[in-house]
């Protein structure tokens, strides 16, 4: 079975726009406790890696050897730089699915969720190869217009969606990014 009922989501999101094939390396931001690892290893299969980061400490996952995890705040450059250097360039997706701590009040909550978003998005613009994709995870509020279209701007093109496995957190959406447009400039280049 799956950790958590969020692997469902990621099934879903996955399947709408055909992300996540065989041998494909993924990042995965936001990860304990570990459903979305879970469906991305099953994608990716043995030829393939995914690479879990969370602030919580993600317990192993039984048969997958696959996956490598980094303990770690995402809004944190150490963080993403160990991320960097656990993928080894050539990143074919990143997803995330990072929350903040809900306080109950929706506008601090939203804006956290947004800012955690575009920590997702600058990491997939680090860690992305030409034609990679990106899902990102993102509480709805009227500056997501503006955080959708930066993601336009780097991608082929952008879907939004809200996957029915979360449909009872009404406030979530989901954007899928298709096709990056161009690649990270490596140092020295
Ligand atoms: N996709 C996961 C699964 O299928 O099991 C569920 C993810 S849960 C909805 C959101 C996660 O985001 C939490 O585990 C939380 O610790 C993580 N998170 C929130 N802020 C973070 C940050 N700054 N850096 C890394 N992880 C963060």
């Amino acid at each position: 079975g799956y950790r958590s009922r969020a692997a469902y989501k990621l099934k879903q999101l996955t399947d709408l726009e055909n992300v996540i094939d065989g041998g494909d390396t993924v990042v995965d931001l936001g990860a304990a406790p570990g459903g979305w690892l879970q469906v991305a290893a099953e994608r990716v299969g043995p030829h393939g890696t995914v690479i879990g980061v969370d602030l919580q400490r993600i317990e192993p996952l039984e048969g997958h050897d696959n996956v490598e995890t980094v303990r770690g705040d995402m809004t944190e450059e150490r963080t993403r730089d160990r991320v960097t250097d656990t993928a080894g360039g050539d990143v074919d997706v990143v997803v995330s699915d990072m929350a903040p701590n809900m306080t109950g009040e929706y506008h601090l909550d939203q804006a956290r969720s947004l800012h955690l978003a575009r920590q997702a998005f600058e990491t997939s613009l680090e860690l992305l190869e030409t034609g990679g994709d990106f899902i990102v995870k993102v509480f709805e509020g009227p500056d997501v217009d503006e955080f959708r279209s930066d993601v336009e701007d780097e991608f082929q093109y952008v879907r939004a969606t809200s996957p029915k496995a979360s449909r009872e957190a009404s406030s979530e959406i989901y954007l899928i990014a298709k096709g990056r447009l161009t690649a990270p400039v490596e140092p020295g280049d």
